[in-house]
């Protein structure tokens, strides 16, 4: 290793020091660096349309659209999405009406459009009455068409969906549900404010859903809720599988600091110890439970979350049922997706050149709306792309991600040469397809990724000192 190498790693370890990055092994290395190197602005209604033109002339990739609801019966303190507590029906008519009034603004830049897929999530979409339900419904499919196989996925929390409002999605073709079950324990969640979820309502709404006949059945779990041991865990896999959903994705809590100090009490080191011990005891025992139930793994999410110890979620599917892929987990997580985003903070991606999330309130005049967010360079969204490929796999091909995307050979040229010097020093192997990281730590390879920044930016972030 050279002088290059260790000063580098000297910038890095100063990150940690002056908090510009977390000190922790489980710190995300997808969102980390791109998202603190590369400068947030306020994007016009305008400048948004104009790329969305853009987009729509040379379209690749899917074409979604995201439709937020941004209220629940209870803010669960563990929860990190952009929603509140409602606190009376009055504010939810009027948020519906004013997303209405967006989603009908919309339809005349994209009457040609067909989406692949629609997902309407939030906060809790089953908090909306059966009237507001269907009057949100039918603004979606009056406007927008979708692709006949597509995915329409609509989320679910379980204490507040009913019979009825399920009929109403399957009317309107919904084809997934996603419910947050979280966990069976109510004492664990009560301890979470996740409160009055009763395991009866669990059973019958997901009875429900499948009287009803929607395609998929997600249910979704969680590991790392205060006081919830391995046996819990374990228990809550157990029942599940045996109620028998389409597929089942177990998630790592990701605690926020207001988390950790009002009702964990430990701090973020000591957290990221209790789950990953959490993981290492229960998952091998949920394996064995969704073999004896027909449940097949996604291997690839359970190698990652094994690279990562614990940082990526598991997904298991009945070995019978039709699609395994998912575009959406709490947010798309899929970079082919472009997706039109329509709600308080929606988040919106444009290809691979801008990123953004609408406003916490909405503008009179939708003419007049702002987004925040990312306008990306062609080397930008390159250098982003790798770094959220590294964040699970360990290998990538740099031919092959030019073709996908279309990006210059001089780019390529460009990074491939940053990854050259990164083979003198021993943390890639370059073969004639593929770039292989010889590392498998997060922490770790979150380092490495600072290669792929100008040193002048990486140094921007550091106090004068
Ligand atoms: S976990 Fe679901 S129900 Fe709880 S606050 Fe978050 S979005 Fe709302």
């Amino acid at each position: 290793m050279n002088n290059h190498f260790e000063q580098k790693k000297r910038i890095y370890e100063s990150m940690i020091d002056f908090g510009v990055i977390g000190s922790d092994e489980n710190y995300s290395i997808s969102s980390t660096l791109p998202n603190i190197l590369y400068k947030k602005e306020e994007i016009s209604m305008s400048d948004y349309l104009k790329a969305w033109n853009n987009f729509l002339n040379e379209k690749k990739g899917n074409l979604s659209l995201y439709v937020h609801v941004p209220y629940c019966i209870e803010k669960c303190a563990y929860c990190y999405t952009s929603s509140s507590k409602l606190e009376n029906e009055s504010e939810l008519e009027e948020y519906i009406d004013r997303l209405i009034c967006y989603l009908n603004f919309f339809e005349e830049h994209f009457r040609n459009e067909v989406f692949d897929n629609l997902y309407v999530g939030g906060g809790d979409p089953g908090i909306l009455s059966e009237k507001l339900l269907d009057k949100l419904m039918k603004a979606v499919f009056s406007n927008f068409e979708f692709r006949k196989n597509g995915e329409r996925t609509v989320e679910n929390d379980p204490r507040t969906t009913n019979e009825k409002k399920l009929k109403i999605l399957k009317k309107y073709g919904i084809n997934r549900l996603s419910i947050g079950v979280q966990s069976f324990n109510e004492e664990v969640l009560e301890l979470s404010n996740r409160i009055k979820q009763k395991e009866k309502k669990v059973r019958e709404v997901i009875s429900d859903a499948k009287k009803i006949g929607f395609d998929i059945i997600n249910v979704d779990l969680m590991i790392g809720l205060y006081e919830e041991d391995e046996k819990s865990i374990i228990e809550n896999f157990e029942k599940l599988a045996e109620i028998g959903p389409d597929r089942i994705s177990i998630y790592p809590l990701q605690p926020q600091d207001k988390y950790l100090k009002k009702v964990y009490k430990k701090d973020r080191s000591t957290f990221f110890k209790i789950r990953k011990k959490l993981y290492k005891k229960s998952v091998p025992e949920i394996l064995n439970i969704a073999k004896k139930n027909d449940y097949d793994v996604n291997r690839e999410h359970l190698r990652a979350t094994q690279n990562a110890n614990d940082a990526n979620s598991i997904a298991f599917k009945k070995e019978n049922s039709s699609r395994f892929k998912t575009n959406y987990v709490a947010y798309p997580v899929d970079e082919m997706n472009s997706i039109l985003g329509v709600g308080h903070m929606a988040m919106s991606r444009i290809g691979k050149k801008m990123e953004c999330n609408a406003l916490r309130s909405f503008a009179e005049e939708p003419e007049n709306y702002n987004f925040v967010g990312y306008l990306l360079s062609p080397k930008e969204q390159l250098i982003k792309h790798i770094i959220t490929n590294l964040s699970y796999k360990s290998s990538f091909s740099l031919q092959k991600i030019k073709d996908d995307y279309n990006f210059s050979e001089n780019l390529i040229e460009e990074v491939k040469t940053i990854f050259e010097k990164m083979q003198d020093y021993g943390v890639v192997e370059i073969n004639e397809s593929e770039i292989k990281f010889k590392v498998e730590n997060p922490r770790e390879k979150l380092l490495y990724t600072l290669f792929l920044f100008e040193e002048k930016d990486v140094m921007s972030l550091l106090p004068d000192s």
